[in-house]
């Protein structure tokens, strides 16, 4: 069977290195298509032109022949995109073959506004959330207030809609949060025709696109932000993110009907991460996360916070696969684990004294506990090994546990963030 649709997907609560995996993937694909989120995300690609943090940008962008779409699952900061397009240019990378789904919604500077204000209000309870406006933007593509892109290209509609929401915005700002912040419906507009002419040129019917591309039989590669555990749906919810993250969903945020999903690849970290709050079970004590977060750099991509660090949870990541009806894994940054003495793996959850190896909801995973075994380290360097077999044995066999206890067949070894850092089983 060809396999000709893959969706690429994080296992764990994202930052799993996603945008690394589609940029090495991305060489054997004609379209990547990115299908949730917005510029929250922040994928890290690091190749033969530098080093670079993508948000909206799919990670395909740095093979020339392949098209990049944003589908319209996704929810877009113009501004930002066109930041985005500005500083790829500045450094020589081609953006012609951006494409941008004229369904997708827009995220405006008062979702942002509206992201701020809730986050200061909730104070010490707040969600630690990115403050990019992303989940208002999406609330009101559900509440049927949004901009679709493409909408940009009929300004006379556009004038009475942004007219009807600023009212409605201002009842909110001032009679809820007491803002004296007003929204003037002509700065909205001024905005938009500002950023918007930046970004015309790149909007289509991306779903056309694609429909025509795969029934030509072309090789398309979806591309998910965040990861399974902060799926709205499925995740530690409220602590989510505000679309769906999983593979399922790719053929409707990125539209396309007539052709099935032929496999789908799970990124999964060799240690846990997150950033934002929510409960995380196998989380380290500060002063043991410090130097592997040190070692691993793990600092947002998109707002500079450290994250969380854990020890490798296998009840989370084989809830993670199953929920994406994963095919193989690609297991990254088990580089990052080498001079550890000993590794720790959660096998199960204690919840009130008795043991489970079920991922369930939000309130009882808060006062879950994490039950290990332990695993030997290696002190060798192993980002120069291109084959299994090169790996220190302790490596091998913990990349062979965690394997058994996911449950899913481990195809791909990441050894270092440059595309070629990589071990194909
Ligand atoms: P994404 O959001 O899933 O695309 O992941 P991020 O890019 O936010 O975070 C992953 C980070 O790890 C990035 O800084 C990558 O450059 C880096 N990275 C990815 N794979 C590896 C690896 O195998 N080893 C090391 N050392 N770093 C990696
Ligand atoms: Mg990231």
């Amino acid at each position: 069977m060809a396999n000709n649709i893959t969706v690429l997907v994080g296992l764990q609560w994202g930052d799993e290195g996603k945008g690394r995996m589609v940029d090495y993937l991305a060489q054997d694909v004609d379209i990547v298509a990115r299908y949730q989120g917005g510029n929250n995300a922040g994928h890290t690609v690091v190749n033969e032109f530098g080093t670079y943090k993508l948000h909206l940008i799919p990670s395909g962008i740095f093979n020339k022949n392949v098209i990049n779409i944003l589908g319209p699952g996704m929810v877009i900061d113009i501004e930002s995109l066109s930041e985005e397009l500005e500083e790829l240019e500045k450094a020589g990378i081609s953006v012609d073959n951006i494409r941008v789904s004229d369904r997708a919604t827009i995220t405006f500077p008062f979702h942002r506004m509206e992201d701020n204000l809730e986050e200061d209000r909730l104070g010490g309870a707040a969600f630690g959330s990115t403050r990019r406006g992303i989940a208002y933007a999406y609330g009101e593509r559900y509440m049927k207030k949004s901009i679709q892109v493409g909408e940009l290209f009929y300004p006379d509609e556009l004038k009475k809609r942004i007219y009807g929401l600023a009212e409605w915005k201002n009842l909110l700002f001032k009679n809820i949060y007491n803002s004296n912040e007003t929204l003037d419906p002509d700065k909205v507009l001024q905005w938009l025709d500002k950023y918007g002419s930046k970004i015309k040129k790149y909007v289509c019917d991306t779903t056309s696109l694609l429909e025509e591309s795969a029934a030509n039989g072309k090789k398309v590669l979806f591309e998910a932000q965040l990861g399974s555990l902060r799926d709205i749906y499925y995740g530690i919810y409220p602590f989510t993110t505000s679309s769906c993250t999983l593979a399922s969903y790719a053929p409707v945020g990125g539209g396309l009907f007539n052709k099935r999903i032929d496999k789908v690849i799970g990124v999964m970290k060799s240690f846990s991460s997150c950033v934002g709050a929510g409960p995380f079970v196998t989380e380290m004590p500060d002063e043991e996360a410090g130097s592997l977060r040190e070692i691993a750099m793990e600092y947002g991509a998109s707002t500079g916070r450290p994250r969380r660090i854990g020890h490798f949870d296998a009840v989370a990541t084989r809830y993670g696969a199953m929920v994406q009806g994963v095919d193989e894994i690609a297991l990254t940054k088990l580089d990052s684990l080498s001079g550890m003495k000993k590794l720790s793996i959660c096998t199960e959850y204690d919840v009130n004294g008795k043991l489970t190896d079920k991922f369930g909801l939000t309130p009882e995973l808060e006062i879950a506990k994490p039950v290990y075994i332990e695993m030997d380290g290696w002190s060798e360097d192993i980002t120069g090994c291109r084959k299994f077999s090169e790996l220190p044995e302790a490596a091998q066999k913990y990349v062979n546990k965690i394997e058994e206890l996911v449950g899913y067949k481990i195809k791909y070894v990441s050894v270092g963030p440059e595309r070629e850092s990589l071990i194909v089983k």
